[in-house]
Order: structure tokens, then sequence, then C-alpha cells
């Protein structure tokens, strides 16, 4: 086990050539591999979410982000530059790329992103899904389906959505990718028009879907946040709030800032309340990303069996019932996350929004109106900034 609070020398390694991760090193033991853990799969008692044993980083503490890059770290140095600001994202006349586009968007108002829920490997069911949030949501939040392990690349999904007219930040795992296939998905997603990019450690294999194959994490997270950034992303990061080690997720989070996040997306949390609470500790650990607070979108019982499938899901009290229970369930999900949308909206450092969810088989294109029906009630004027195509 490595010394308390030292600056881990393996990172550095890990993003250059040929590096193999010692045993020793914090986390050894880890399902992922991870060396910046935990995962935001640590079952509420501790648990690993892989198997009958606690998580290995739960009495191990925060592994700091390695100073090995002067010019990154300078740049992250302070929380405030690591959060997006207008200036930053207009270097001159010239036409703004996505990633600068989303910067200076970020630093003009809140934002609403919304889950895509397209049906995997399908390119009509993405363009009618994207049809029917373009111009009514900021960008689409799509990241590989937990439920489809097969799907399109990541790049050429990205390609498809901004056909549609549609801005794309892109959830990027790193479960069925090594380092060589992430360098690479990066490149297409910066010459496809990517927003941004979410950069996740990713379910294990074991917990799902395609149990027979193998498991790569070849990176973690914070490492691939770095490999984003310098790939010129805009990058995006989750955190739980409930998630053990309570105390020390905001920490973990001020590692990945340093890393290159510039955006948090704040997991289930369960209200404003707690969204707040964590805002406050990350900025007690020394970074202030932008943070955009996790809503979720519940309309029936096969769109909250598909939420209840998220890991550490907490929601307000009373959330799922006050919708399945009412007459007109569709009609209480949209008032519910609308109201949730307006409470978080209010708490200062929240940047915008993340509609959370999907549907069942079939109902795709209905819950993506659906999003854009609580995006269009929260009047920020959200879409009228997408990014142009690249080719435009
Ligand atoms: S819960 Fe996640 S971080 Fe912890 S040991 Fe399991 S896979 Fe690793």
């Amino acid at each position: 086990m490595s010394a308390p609070d030292a600056p881990a020398a393996a990172p550095a390694e890990a993003l250059g050539q040929a590096a193999v991760r010692p045993t020793d090193r914090p986390g050894a033991g880890c399902p992922k591999q991870m060396h910046f853990g935990p995962c935001g799969g640590v079952e509420f008692d501790g648990t690993c979410e892989v198997g009958e044993f606690a998580c290995v980083f739960l009495e191990t503490p925060t592994v700091r982000w390695p100073t090995a890059e002067p010019a990154l770290q300078t740049a992250l140095s302070n929380a405030e530059s690591a959060r997006p600001t207008a200036e930053s994202a207009l270097p001159s006349s010239e036409p703004l790329s996505p990633a600068a586009a989303m910067r200076a968007l970020l630093a003009t108002r809140q934002i609403v992103v919304a889950d895509f829920p397209a049906r995997a490997l399908d390119a009509r069911s993405l363009a009618d899904c994207a049809g029917a949030l373009a111009g009514r949501v900021d960008a689409a939040l799509a990241g590989d389906s937990g439920r489809n392990r097969v799907q399109f690349p990541p790049a050429y999904r990205a390609h498809l959505i901004r056909e549609a007219g549609l801005a794309v930040w892109t959830g990027l795992n790193c479960r069925d990718r090594n380092r060589v296939a992430l360098e690479g998905e990066l490149a297409g997603l910066a010459d496809a028009g990517a927003s941004a990019v979410h950069c996740v450690t990713g379910d294990h294999t074991l917990t799902g879907g395609r149990p027979d194959a193998q498991p790569v994490f070849d990176l973690d997270s914070t490492e691939l946040a770095a490999l984003a950034r310098r790939a010129g992303h805009l990058v995006s990061v989750g955190e739980s709030p409930c998630t053990p080690p309570v105390d020390r997720r905001a920490a973990r989070l001020a590692e990945k800032v340093r890393a290159g996040a510039e955006v948090c997306f704040v997991n289930h949390a369960g209200g404003a309340e707690p969204v707040r609470r964590f805002i406050g500790e990350s900025h007690e650990a020394g970074v202030a990303p932008a943070f955009v607070a996790c809503v979720p979108v519940v309309l029936d019982r096969g769109s909250a069996a598909l939420l209840r499938s998220f890991t550490t899901l907490v929601l307000p009290e009373g959330f799922l019932e006050g919708i399945l229970d009412a007459t007109d369930p569709h009609r209480a999900g949209l008032d519910a996350a609308t109201r949730l949308c307006e409470e978080l909206l209010q708490v200062e450092g929240v940047a915008g929004v993340n509609l959370s969810g999907g549907a069942a088989d079939g109902g795709e294109v209905a819950f993506a109106e659906a999003m854009g029906a609580v995006a269009d009630r929260l009047g920020l004027g959200a879409g009228s900034a997408a990014a142009p195509h690249p080719e435009s």
C-alpha cells in the first residue's frame, strides 16, 4: 500500500507507454484495476459492486493526481481556472469549435442536458430521438447503454446525432476499450464535433450485460479525463455524493478536476440539499467545476424500472411513488422532474441539469419528447445554442 496522500507515480506511467500497474499500488485487488478509485458503484454498505467483499478503496486515502504535467497543472492549479469561462472559450473571431461553444454557453447561462434514450445499433432511432430533442436541450448525453453492450462506437454515434441537428455530450467508458482504443475514440469524437466528453470508468462486465466479455479497464475515469483534456475536449466526470466513502467523494472529485475535468455531473443524490452540501464540500476541497445535477425522469413503470437499474440511486423521498400512484403518471412525472430541476437550478454553483433516465423498449422517441417538454418548461432557452456541424 502506498504512503497516505503521497502523489502517486503510477498514473504518469499509465498515460505513457507500456505502463504496468504494480501490485502494491492503491486499489490493488480492485476488479476494475482502478488507480483513482473508488468507482461510483460501491454499495451503500461498502461492498464492491462486483462481489461480496469490501471495496478496496474504503480504507485508502484519496489518491492524488500527480503533478507530472506542468502546463496542465498550472492551468488547473486553482478552482476558478478549471471552471469554463467566456474568455477561455473565445480565443478569436474564428468559428467556435463545439467544445468552445459549450464552454461559452456554460459561462453564459445554465444548461439542460438530456440522457439519450435511442435504441442501440439503430440509426433511425438515433435520428428520431435526436429530432425530438433538437432545439429543446443543449446537448444529448449519449453514453453506452447499460442494457445493450454491443453498440455503435461513440464517435460514429456522435456523428449520427450531430447529423440530426443535436449537440452531443458523449459518454466514454473504459470497460471495453484499452488506452489505444480510447485515444482513437477521442480523436474520432473531436473530428465528429462532440461538444464534450463525459469520462467514466464504466460498469464491470460481471454486473450485467455480456459477462462473457473480458473487462478491459486499462485506464480509469480520472486517467481518461486527463487523456480527453489533452486531446482538446471539454471534459466532464461524474461523482456520487451519497456513495461510500461519502466524506471523501468531494476529495476524489478534486483529483479529477486536477486531472483535467471542467464539469461534474452530480449523480442522483436525493434532492437539492445534498447537491448543495456536495458543492460546498468540493469548494472546501479547492475546486469549483461547473456542476450539472442529475434529475430523474420517470413517466411510467417501464422508465421507473430502468431508473432503478442505475447504481447507487438516491431519489427524493416519495418521488417514484408520487408518480406511479398518480392517476396520470406521465403528467405527474413531467411535473416532478420540472419541480426538481427548478429547485436544483436555484442552488449556487449549479450550472445546469441533466434529465436522466430511459424508456422501456418501444418508448424511446416518446421519452425523448417528454424530456424535451421538461426542457421547454424550464424556459432557459436551451437548444438555441447548438453548435453548428463541423462541415457547415
Ligand atoms: S466497488 Fe468499484 S472501486 Fe471498489 S473495489 Fe469494487 S470495482 Fe473497485
